[in-house]
């Protein structure tokens, strides 16, 4: 089973917006007066390194990730140079530049640097003149126009005069949003898949869930019928399990099973927003097995494994069994495990703890600034390898989506496999994801 770790994909990630400028115009201030209230925003010290790069941010209706060019590792190659670097690395990566400019000072060799930079590549750009504090100053403004980007905005960040005109520039600058993708927050109970091969107690269990033993219908006409659901209460809430008439149905070992088994449970897994892949541990793990497991995963749904029919279990079957959950489902070793006996009933109630504990995860949002200290920090002890003679750099990284949680990282070049199952690895050290796969891509821009 692959990490889900696809290799420069273009994710559906809001638009980001860097902000660049030499030292001192005032970045951090204009990034603190645009996120607000919205992450807590952690004091610059000066000469102390940026503890955050990035942040979720919003203009009216428009979300965006606002970037901090200046907590980027500083060189030692002279100011000119270092802002120059960091805006081209920006270029690289943002939809909008935000370049900021001491009014009061007015334009400097650094800020001539940064505009070759920008010049360069085509990318929009939207000038801040700031500590334009009042109406005197306005004039100071003017003549930042010399700079050749375009008008310049007059500003303060401190007092947030003029923000809201930048910002009305900087969201006219975002590329056609692509459709907003629903997130299907329906809000109705939430939607279980049981699946797993034919006869490892799928219709046992829903019935012992469901509390009665139902009359099992031989239903011979063979025909589709439409999928359906049941609701089910179990620990005090309603669930919905997905196409139980699928599971019921006793004519499907006369159809293909194995065929019947895929389609089902893919056509189940599309609804559902967690499965519990049932498995019979009085047989051997299967090929079969395997292949559900991966089904979901492929699917991006959460996943409970359910080892079922645990009251035939002796001393040896467990002993190979647990070696065949190791070499089999190792890939898959962060989803819960329950052992349960349908028969009995056996810890079946442990299955909805289980459950809750995926769908969290599954569910699970990293503001925008702590993604990105953790980020830093991870990335400053083992930095990535360096590949073709270049140190790739990663500059920072988003939350593009949850369900499941999906992780964007903005490098400057491409990152070996290993080196993303280590980020995947610590991020489900550090966060937990019991239970969710993660995705995780990269964005390389030229
Ligand atoms: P499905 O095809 O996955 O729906 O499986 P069924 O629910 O039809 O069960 C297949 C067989 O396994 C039946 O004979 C069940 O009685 C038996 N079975 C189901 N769960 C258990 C269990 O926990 N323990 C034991 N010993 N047998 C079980």
């Amino acid at each position: 089973m692959p990490a889900e770790s696809e290799a420069a994909e273009e994710a559906a990630v809001k638009p980001v917006v860097a902000v660049v400028g030499r030292p001192n115009v005032g970045k951090s201030s204009l990034v603190n007066r645009i996120i607000g209230r919205r992450e807590a925003v952690v004091e610059d010290v000066p000469g102390v390194t940026r503890d955050r790069v990035a942040y979720d941010a919003s203009w009216q209706s428009a979300e965006f990730t606002l970037v901090d060019t200046g907590g980027w590792e500083t060189s030692v190659s002279g100011l000119a140079a270092t802002v120059a670097r960091q805006a081209e690395y920006a270029a690289q990566t943002a939809d909008v530049i935000l370049f900021v400019v001491d009014a009061t000072v007015g334009i400097t060799d650094a800020d001539e640097a940064v505009t070759r930079v920008l010049r360069a590549t085509n990318r929009p750009v939207v000038l801040a003149a700031n500590k334009v504090d009042g109406e005197l100053q306005e004039a100071d403004a003017l003549v930042l126009w010399n700079l050749g980007v375009g008008e310049p905005f007059p500003i303060s960040a401190l007092h947030g005069r003029g923000t809201g005109d930048l910002l009305d520039a900087v969201v006219e600058a975002f590329p056609e949003a692509p459709e907003a993708k629903s997130e299907d927050e329906e809000g109705g109970p939430r939607r279980i898949a049981l699946v797993g091969r034919p006869n490892v107690g799928k219709s046992s269990l829903l019935n012992r869930l469901a509390g009665e033993d139902r009359v099992v219908v031989h239903d011979v006409a063979g025909t589709t019928r439409d999928a359906v659901d049941e609701l089910i209460e179990l620990g005090g809430q309603t669930w919905k399990f997905i196409d139980t008439a699928g599971i019921r149905r006793r004519f499907r070992q006369l159809q293909g099973a194995d065929y019947y088994a895929t389609v089902r449970t893919s056509s189940a897994l599309d609804r559902a927003e967690v499965a519990v892949v049932l498995m019979d541990v009085s047989e051997p793990l299967a090929e079969q097995d395997i292949r559900v497991v991966e089904q979901v995963v492929e699917s991006g749904r959460a996943l409970v494994l359910a080892f079922n029919k645990w009251d035939t279990l002796d001393e040896e079957r467990r002993y190979y069994l647990e070696k065949e959950i190791d070499r089999q489902l190792s890939r898959v070793s962060w989803a819960p495990r329950v052992n349960i006996s349908a028969k009995t009933g056996r810890h079946v109630e442990k299955l909805v703890p289980a459950i809750e504990a995926g769908l969290a995860s599954w569910d699970t949002r990293i503001p925008t600034g702590r993604l990105n200290s953790w980020l830093k920090e991870l990335v400053a002890a083992t930095p990535p390898p360096v590949r073709g003679g270049k140190q790739p750099k990663i500059l920072f990284a988003t939350q593009a989506s949850a369900r499941p949680p999906h992780f964007v990282l903005f490098t400057t070049g491409f990152l070996e496999d290993n080196y993303r199952r280590f980020v995947e690895r610590r991020l489900r050290e550090d966060f937990g994801f019991e239970g969710s796969p993660i995705k995780l891509s990269m964005r390389i821009r030229d």
